[in-house]
């Protein structure tokens, strides 16, 4: 089963991803974690994709395009994937289906306002880590410890406005995987079990052809 994950940052298509990943075992490939994972390790490439994550900007895609044909490599990749953040653009999309068939593109709509709403109310505790949310929060403090709680600098709102803005998916991603008859969208406004109820029924549909 080979399997893209579409749609804005924050819409909960990692969360699919590990769901998805878990149920079919099959290997979760972000292109974000991946990405941090080396900036943490302060390895070369770690360096050269930093200021564009930090801007909120897309890396380049001779860096981005190189990297996923690599791991798609793998030997673990040969039943099937998940990728989660990639393609992001037209050129991304097409040097993917150059070295695999993807079965479904899947996008995991949310509206923009749902969006902010969400991550500009993320909050995570300064003592156990906890990530939370305002509407969980007890008299303002973490649910979990009473702890104090505060916002990550990239869940502020002008920051998550602004990767809303520069990293919307092109039309013509979508257009390219519709021309193919492999796309699909699932509206992600309900809870993550639910979310995957749908996204499920699409998975099914594959493993019984
Ligand atoms: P994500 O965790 O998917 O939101 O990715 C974090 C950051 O990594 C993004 O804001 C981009 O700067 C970069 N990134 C991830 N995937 C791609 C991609 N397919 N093309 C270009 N940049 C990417």
């Amino acid at each position: 089963m080979k399997i893209v994950l579409l749609g804005p940052p924050g819409s909960g298509k990692g969360t699919q991803a590990n769901i998805i990943c878990e149920k079919y075992n099959l290997p979760h490939i972000s292109t974000g974690d991946i990405f941090r994972y080396n900036i943490k390790n302060e390895t070369e490439l770690g360096k050269k994709v930093k200021s564009y994550i930090d801007l909120g900007s897309l890396v380049p895609d001779e860096v981005t395009i190189d990297i996923v044909k690599d791991r798609l490599e793998n030997a673990d990749c040969e039943k099937g994937f998940v990728l989660d953040g990639f393609p992001r653009n037209l050129a991304q999309a097409k040097a993917l289906s150059s070295f695999v068939t993807i079965d479904k593109a899947i996008m995991i709509d949310l509206s923009d306002e749902e969006i902010i709403r969400r991550l500009s109310g993320r909050r995570m505790c300064a003592s156990c880590g906890n990530p939370t949310h305002v509407d969980w929060l007890v008299d303002g403090k973490c649910e979990k410890c009473g702890g104090e709680v505060m916002t990550r600098d990239d869940d502020k709102e002008e920051v998550v406005r602004a990767r809303l803005e520069k990293q919307k998916l092109p039309q013509e991603v979508i257009d390219f995987y519709v021309n193919m008859g492999t796309f699909k969208k699932v509206e992600a406004t309900d809870t993550k079990e639910k979310t995957f109820e749908k996204v499920d029924k699409i998975l099914k549909g594959i493993s019984k052809k």
